[in-house]
């Protein structure tokens, strides 16, 4: 969630006021940095994750399930157990969004040696067990959405809302559950808020059942509420939030990849923002809200909406005349422009054209300068008063301000100073998966893709349009197996040529995967490439079990993360058919994510899909 700054954050009206000083500086770091790096070659597959987890609390006589808000606590107690957090030892742990939060990733990178992909699940792992802090009833659960957020009593100890003293005046979230030792995160929360100039509105649409209210309109006026400048009520069948905590407070897993250089980090980029729609339909796993089954699997609208810091003006209600631009997507969306492909950029891309020719001038392309320039019509969230003057030559402080908290579903990553690091592609647009078994399988997934993409000169790209459509229906209820998405029948041709609607069809996530007739999919070229290359045996043999996950997961066969969720709570015995899950199907449902993750081997039959076709 945005580098972690330490330090005086100046107050919003400040930040504001040093906006375009930190603009043009982070575009000046920005070209001296390309300067620096545009050449640089030859540097090695590294590869790494990135897993965000929640700390639950289980009170068994009342059969409760809550949010423990201890993530600093922990951190703490990491550090004087002798570890530094991000030492040599086996996890760097970083603190996240929410004070119930914890984030961790491999102390070391793994690299592009195969039987590296056998390491992470055991890593993993070993990740959870360092945490000997937690009390007998808490846990770590790598959980996408907490189903019961923002409803009362939500958080250990507890922390109702108090709208009408709190200054982000939500009614659901306290801003208690905002992690407290680095200050960046409450600002994101109360910057965007100020910037939009009223609170976020997520709606989510409502999971309809028999019995679930009709209309649903919930009457949030009841909610002792009393600040205007709000809707009383959300919309119609929808589920409705109002703060940033309810997507920044979602777990997600991610993977970051170095390239050899800077053409191979621009093309695997592209050639990632095609898979991503297919891996968010193949990790959704956040199908509750704030205590309501949803019509959606997955967090990412939630997310997109709760960081969506855009003005009435830049939505296009209101004539630009503060702001300069009006901007398709929130801060927090899929990637709007591809970098080594013009043919297929068909959306009209919003960039600042200063910043484009003055980039142009320095001699970037055509295209990465775009790119910049698009995400630099967004302003600074958070400035620290220490942070405000920089070596423009020696530091990336102010684009990376700009850059890491633009929150893409791809990033394109700029090599850090002072680091050895090189070109690399962050994929942030998965759900976090429950067991060690399945975050090792999808993140494995990855990198084999990326090879043999690599390998075999292969594109995914469509036009933008269509990977926009794409991430649309990557969200809905059952996408894996009920959506069809924009898929190049031709892995081998160029992009997109003028008969271009002919390059692609409409797919299913299981033919993507698993391949059709005239159409090999992707794991059967991931085997083709294993069959190619010398791995061992038992490494073969544990990618062979990743790869049947996925392409179990792809054809049906294994309910995803979303559908398991969504079946507990339709057949709890306590499930009224009106789309309410109460406290105790969530506790009952968090006791059993906590046993299924604490499982030595991931058991496949828990996830097996009895309406599902064979494969
Ligand atoms: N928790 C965020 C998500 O679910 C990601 C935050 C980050 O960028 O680390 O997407
Ligand atoms: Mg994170």
């Amino acid at each position: 969630m945005g580098l972690l700054e330490e330090g005086t954050p100046l107050s919003w009206e400040d930040t504001k006021r040093y906006a375009s000083h930190v603009k043009s500086h982070g575009i000046i770091q920005f070209i001296n940095q390309y300067h620096k790096q545009r050449d640089r070659t030859n540097d090695s597959l590294l590869w790494g994750d990135e897993v965000e987890y929640m700390i639950v609390k289980f009170d068994h006589k009342n059969k409760t399930a809550r949010l423990s808000l201890k993530g600093s606590s922990v951190l703490k107690e990491l550090h004087t157990a002798g570890r530094k957090i991000a030492d040599a030892h086996t996890a760097a742990w970083r603190p996240e969004y929410a004070d119930y939060m914890l984030e961790s990733s491999p102390a070391n990178p793994y690299h592009g040696n195969m039987v590296d992909l056998t390491l992470p699940e055991y890593n993993m792992r070993q990740r959870r067990q360092e945490l000997t802090c937690l009390e007998t009833d808490e846990f770590l659960v790598a959980l996408t959405t907490f189903p019961r957020l923002g409803c009362y009593n939500c958080t250990y100890p507890t922390s109702n809302p108090t709208p009408d003293s709190m200054q982000s005046h939500s009614r659901f979230l306290s801003e208690k559950i905002i992690s407290h030792d680095f200050p960046k995160y409450r600002l994101f929360e109360e910057h965007i808020r100020e910037r939009r100039g009223k609170q976020v509105q997520i709606n989510i649409p409502v999971y309809k059942d028999i019995h679930t209210v009709d209309p649903l309109q919930e009457d949030l006026s009841s909610k002792h509420w009393s600040i205007d400048n709000v809707p009383k009520v959300g919309k119609t069948d929808h589920i409705f939030m109002d703060n940033s905590g309810f997507g920044a407070g979602s777990c997600c897993l991610q993977v970051t990849v170095q390239a050899n250089d800077i053409r191979e980090a621009k093309y695997l980029y592209d050639q990632f923002i095609i898979l991503c729609p297919i891996m968010v339909a193949l990790s959704a796993a956040a199908p509750v809200n704030r205590g309501y089954l949803s019509d959606l699997d997955t967090r990412w609208t939630v997310i997109s909406q709760a960081m969506d810091d855009r003005t009435d003006e830049e939505l296009g209600l209101k004539v630009l005349k503060e702001n300069k631009f009006v901007i398709n997507k929130s801060r927090y969306d899929s990637v709007d422009s591809y970098l080594t492909c013009s043919a297929c950029s068909d959306v009209k891309l919003v960039y600042d054209r200063d910043i484009f020719l003055k980039l142009k001038q320095e001699g970037v392309d055509d295209m990465l300068s775009k790119h910049i320039a698009h995400v630099f019509i967004r302003d600074p969230l958070t400035i620290f008063t220490e942070s405000l003057n920089q070596n423009d030559n020696e530091s990336t402080g102010h684009f990376e301000n700009i850059y890491s908290s633009t929150w893409q579903s791809v990033r394109f990553k700029l090599p850090a100073p002072g680091s050895n690091a090189g070109w690399q592609i962050e994929f942030r647009a998965m759900d976090v998966q429950l067991t060690d078994f399945e975050n090792a399988a999808y993140i494995v997934f990855i990198i084999l893709t990326s090879r043999v993409i690599l390998t075999f000169g292969l594109n995914f790209v469509v036009p933008m349009s269509k990977a926009d459509e794409n991430f649309s229906r990557s969200h809905k209820r059952d996408a894996i197996t009920s959506e069809t998405f924009y898929f190049r029948n031709d892995l081998t041709g160029r992009c997109c040529c003028e008969n271009a609607d002919e390059e692609y069809d409409q797919m299913t996530v299981n033919e993507i995967v698993n391949g059709k007739k005239n159409f090999v999919g992707l794991v059967p070229l991931i085997n083709k490439y294993l069959d190619m290359i010398d791995v061992d045996f038992l490494t073969r043999r544990k990618i062979q079990d990743y790869l049947y996950l996925v392409s179990s997961r792809a054809s049906g066969k294994l309910k995803t993360m979303a559908g398991w969720i969504r079946d507990f709570v339709l057949n709890h015995q306590d499930y009224q058919q009106d789309s309410v899950v109460s406290e105790t199907i969530n506790y009952d449902l968090l006791l059993k994510c906590v046993n299924v993750s604490q499982e030595e081997n991931f058991d496949f039959k828990l996830f097996t899909n009895e309406k599902s076709c064979n494969i």
